[in-house]
């Protein structure tokens, strides 16, 4: 029995992909794919019939093949990758391929053909493939059972445009859009375990996510800085962060801590975050503010504590965690592998200068009134011109176009 080329297939939910949308949808993913598997023993890849076609280097092994599908798996837009191979449109050939794509999915005990013909200058119909390629298949693997309803492996045979195509090997991807397809955010990020997930979130919806990190600086050491990089680092291999701003935050907190009434210093420190945020995000072009907070959590997340720290910018606020339980936060966070960075303790602005009685239920005349004591209008142009940029893989930014904005 010949080998077959390797391939594997990048799927992707058809839903709402009409038109227009459609191609800009899928070259946004082909570009990322690209970007992300540079690395990977990929020779090329392109677009057939609702997916894109990867083709996987000669030689590699199952095992460097399935690694390379589960990170496609991984980027947004990808609904399920499948291995499997290539073949000519011949019946022995077919019948080849298949049994090596079955092989490919054991443990299992049963199975179906599923095969589609898009091409009718192949002479046998799918019905009738679906029945050839079975009996060869239960010749072959005479202790596996047919199954019509839910078996648990489908082989595909789809011959398309001149080839045929055999799977069945599939895994399930993250879904969502391709990043870049909606559009830049500007995301607050903490070495903590919500907001990177929330950023993963948002670039999952197709959104270019930029981080903004106020680290303690001077105040404290750098640890949460090194944090953030490091989870940064996680976000960047599915190409889901473009930049992280590092702001270095302590002296504010200070000057703060010693003109504020401590019940109010949180929601000031918020309220100057969000400012410089959005200045930031106007800087780059990014239309909205994204957090991790989740009602309830902490202190400074009761409904009135969220209006009032809201009231500072004019951007929306995006928060994907709202109605999501620290559980099934943390479940996200260790999917995404960023659980472990997060729980590494590290001082940053949120542990420094901490009232021991924060306001739960904040009114907004009174922290205006407070607010309007601080000299705002020279520490936000400072505190943007302080950010120190860092720059990280997103397969959706122009880099050269960003470093002149
Ligand atoms: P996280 O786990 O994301 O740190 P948290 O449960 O610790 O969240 P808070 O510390 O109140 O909650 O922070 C709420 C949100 O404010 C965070 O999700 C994040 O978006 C933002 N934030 C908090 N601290 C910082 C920081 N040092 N730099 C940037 N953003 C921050
Ligand atoms: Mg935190």
């Amino acid at each position: 029995m010949s080998s077959y080329q390797r391939i594997c297939l990048m799927h992707y939910h058809e839903i709402g992909l009409k038109g227009h949308n459609r191609s800009t949808f899928e070259n946004r993913l082909m570009k990322n794919a690209e970007a992300i598997l540079a690395g990977y023993p990929v020779v090329t890849m392109r677009r057939i019939s609702g997916r894109i076609l990867v083709f996987v280097k000669e030689g590699t092994s199952y095992e460097d093949a399935v690694e390379m599908a589960q990170v496609m798996a991984k980027i947004p837009g990808v609904a399920r990758v499948s291995c499997g191979y290539i073949c000519h449109q011949d019946l022995e050939e077919m019948y080849d391929a298949a049994q090596q794509a079955l092989a490919d999915a054991e443990p299992f005990e049963t199975f179906k053909v599923q095969a589609r013909r898009n091409h009718t200058d192949f002479p046998i119909n799918s019905m009738d493939l679906n029945q050839l390629v079975g009996a060869h298949l239960c010749r072959h693997f005479p202790e596996k059972k047919v199954k019509m309803k839910e078996p648990d492996v489908e082989v595909h045979v789809e011959v398309i445009e001149g080839s045929t195509y055999i799977y069945a090997w599939t895994i399930r991807g993250v879904g969502g859009l391709p990043v870049g397809s909606s559009g830049r955010v500007m995301c607050l990020l903490s070495s903590g375990i919500d907001s990177p997930v929330a950023v993963w979130r948002l670039a999952r919806r197709g959104a270019i996510p930029f981080g903004v990190h106020f680290s303690g600086r001077p105040q404290t050491a750098s640890t949460s800085e090194y944090l953030v990089d490091d989870i940064a680092h996680v976000l960047e291999k599915t190409g889901c962060i473009a930049r992280v701003y590092v702001v270095p935050f302590g002296d504010y907190q200070r000057a703060i801590a010693a003109q504020v009434p401590p019940e109010l210093r949180i929601i000031m420190y918020r309220r100057l975050m969000f400012m410089v945020a959005e200045a930031l995000a106007r800087k780059v072009g990014a239309k909205a503010l994204v957090t991790g907070e989740s009602l309830g959590q902490v202190a400074s997340q009761t409904i009135e504590n969220i209006s009032v720290v809201n009231a500072a910018t004019q951007l929306p606020v995006f928060r994907p965690f709202i109605g999501t339980d620290k559980i099934e936060i943390i479940d996200q966070a260790q999917e995404l592998g960023t659980f472990d960075i997060s729980s590494q303790p590290a001082p940053d602005c949120c542990t420094l200068f901490m009232p021991r009685n924060p306001e739960t239920h904040a009114k907004l005349d009174r922290v205006l009134e407070v607010e309007a004591a601080l000299p705002l209008d020279e520490w936000i142009p400072e505190l943007v011109a302080s950010a120190e940029p860092h720059d990280y893989r997103c397969p959706a930014v122009n880099y050269k176009k960003l470093a002149r904005q």
